[in-house]
């Protein structure tokens, strides 16, 4: 079966097919029946199918005799000969380039016809060689700001996704925003829901007693930056920083299919129809409906349409591929850890080395989270641009460590060091004293440039190590800097898991890393996980929040992650180590 057209697709082939009509010349008045009819559409709140099927469809304001059969024929096949008709008169990426600032349906043309200019590539050609300049109605001024306006537009196509932190407050400044309207109820979807590490946009889902008044204060929210579209139950806006921000208003008897379909994944979502369609129903943003006959079903809640096809609600972390559906239908989704379970932080910093804090203010900090100990891990020597500790430093830490524990009973705080993986694999701690260390992190923070084989090869000998506890950070991405480090991840996870060493997931929330998909493959192989927070000052233990999300994406349950641990379980199994090897 060819996948449904929903009313946002339809609407679009609408759209194009005006601007295409514009640009082959048409009347006015017939290109702006399509917009009109596509502007309709978005702001319906009604699925299209269903007044198809019952001949509503012709009493939309807007929508005549002919465009009505169109979307007739579009929604019932799948397809419209009209639009195949003149999508092969008019080159689809006439329509991209509309998208240029000044680049009108006339220019289009005008292009077109006279330079054979077909792409935006072509465009940025004819406006560097001054042939754009030398056509009617256009000039050098003109062909500069077309050549500015494709520039601005590569930058901006250029911008990667937006780590998750970054759009983090720009998400509560809208829900906090819009809180006081009366009957308001709001949840932000997408993958933002569904924590993955970055996000592209955000999709605010809303119910409110007045649609238009939600719109409205949407619109003109201090953080928005530009309006691109607004209608009575719909808006897209450019939020600070120029990430997209889309509202949608929902009715409340509709929000459980619409919160489900918004929150996605795309693949979750087809699996998801697939199902409907095996009990007779297609399931849309608005509802289910009843694929012969007129039965619609409407879900309040998102638990309900779940319900309806026979499996549990799943957390939006786990709704990424095809396995969350099949283990739902099999009764076998995991318990998957929580923020609640977590019971210290791995991997914590002050600054005797780069930190910007002493221990006790990190002690504080994980009592207020509700931490009941912390290990301190600052640098070892070798990192000396980060402070790193040696000997005799680290021995002084030990020494305010002990007092520390004396004096307080709130946090245990263990005594441990971010220990450099030197290039050959050797650890720049001295031997003697890592007996006296309750954790030892191996990290790779210099020669990051090496071959695959041999980070494979460094990372083999560290977890060999007796007293190499935890890989801290093994790819050592950087969001927006760099990509990280390749190894034979199979390998490497292989052997931590037959040496019980733990692979760190980095909370540091431009880090997490391990990233969810090798989580995912090192807890197929057996691997144990902490959650460290890398904190370098005592606001940054919240970060651990963003390490639960990885873990929770990557399916690890709390017996996987050593932080969940008891801690005298814990500091066994560290010390235990020299006999797994
Ligand atoms: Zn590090
Ligand atoms: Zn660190």
């Amino acid at each position: 079966m060819s996948e449904k057209l929903n009313n946002e697709r339809v609407a679009e082939i609408l759209e194009e097919i005006g601007d295409m009509l514009e640009i082959l010349g048409e009347s006015v008045f017939k290109v702006n029946a399509y917009r009109r009819a596509a502007e309709n559409i978005r702001g319906l709140g009604r699925d299209l199918e269903s007044m198809v099927q019952d001949g509503t469809i012709f009493t939309i304001d807007g929508i005549g005799k002919a465009i009505g059969e169109k979307i007739t024929e579009l929604v019932t096949t799948g397809r419209l000969e009209y639009y195949e008709k003149i999508s092969q008169e008019v080159p689809h990426s006439l329509l991209e380039m509309l998208k240029i600032p000044d680049m009108g349906p006339k220019r289009v043309k005008a292009v077109w016809k006279a330079l054979g200019v077909q792409t935006i590539e072509e465009l940025e050609e004819a406006a560097r060689s001054g042939k754009l300049a030398g056509l009617p109605g256009f000039g050098p001024k003109i062909s500069a700001k077309i050549l500015a306006g494709i520039e601005e537009r590569k930058r901006a196509s250029s911008v990667d996704r937006i780590p998750l932190i970054e759009v983090w407050p720009l998400a509560e400044m809208v829900k906090e925003g819009l809180s006081d309207l009366p009957g308001i109820r709001i949840e932000v979807g997408g993958s933002f829901r569904r924590r993955k590490d970055t996000v592209g946009d955000l999709d605010f889902l809303v119910s409110a007693d007045d649609p238009e008044a939600a719109v409205e204060k949407f619109c003109s929210l201090p953080i928005v930056e530009k309006v691109l579209l607004k209608g009575s139950k719909k808006a897209s806006v450019l939020l600070r920083g120029s990430l997209q921000g889309d509202l949608r208003v929902i009715e409340p008897s509709r929000w459980g299919t619409a919160l489900q379909y918004f929150t996605g994944s795309k693949e979750h979502n087809v699996q998801l129809r697939e199902l409907a369609l095996k009990k007779g129903f297609s399931l849309s943003e608005y509802s289910f409906k009843a694929v012969e006959g007129s039965e619609e079903i409407l879900c309040a809640e998102e638990e309900d349409v779940y319900r309806f096809l026979g499996l549990p609600w799943i957390l939006p972390e786990l709704r990424e591929g095809r396995k969350a559906i099949e283990e739902a239908l099999k009764g076998t989704l995991p318990d998957v850890v929580d923020v609640e379970d977590l019971k210290g932080d791995s991997h914590v910093h002050t600054f005797w080395s780069d930190g910007m804090s002493s221990i006790e203010d990190m002690v504080l900090s994980a009592h207020r989270k509700g931490l009941s100990w912390i290990a301190i891990t600052d640098h070892s020597a070798t990192l000396a641009v980060a402070g790193g500790l040696d000997a005799d430093r680290l021995k002084a830490q030990m020494k305010e460590i002990d007092d520390i524990n004396q004096n307080q009973s709130k946090v245990r705080v263990l005594k441990g060091v971010e220990a450099e993986i030197l290039a050959d694999g050797t650890i720049d701690v001295p031997e003697d004293l890592m007996g006296e260390l309750d954790v030892i992190i191996g990290a790779i923070h210099l020669s990051m440039r090496q071959t695959e084989e041999e980070i494979t090869k460094r990372y083999l000998k560290a977890i060999r190590h007796p007293r190499v506890h935890i890989i801290a950070h093994p790819t050592g991405r950087l969001m927006g800097q760099r990509q990280g480090m390749n190894a034979n991840w199979e390998v490497v996870f292989e052997e931590a898991a037959r040496t019980g060493t733990i692979l760190e997931i980095n909370a540091n929330p431009y880090r997490l890393d391990l990233p969810d998909y090798l989580a995912a493959l090192a807890k197929e192989k057996g691997c144990l996980f902490s959650i460290g927070s890398d904190a370098h000052r005592p606001s940054h233990m919240e970060f651990l929040d963003f390490g639960v999300s990885v873990a929770r994406r990557a399916w690890l349950g709390k017996e996987r992650v050593v932080n969940c641990w008891k801690l005298d379980h814990l500091l066994e199994w560290l010390k235990d180590k020299p006999n797994r090897l």
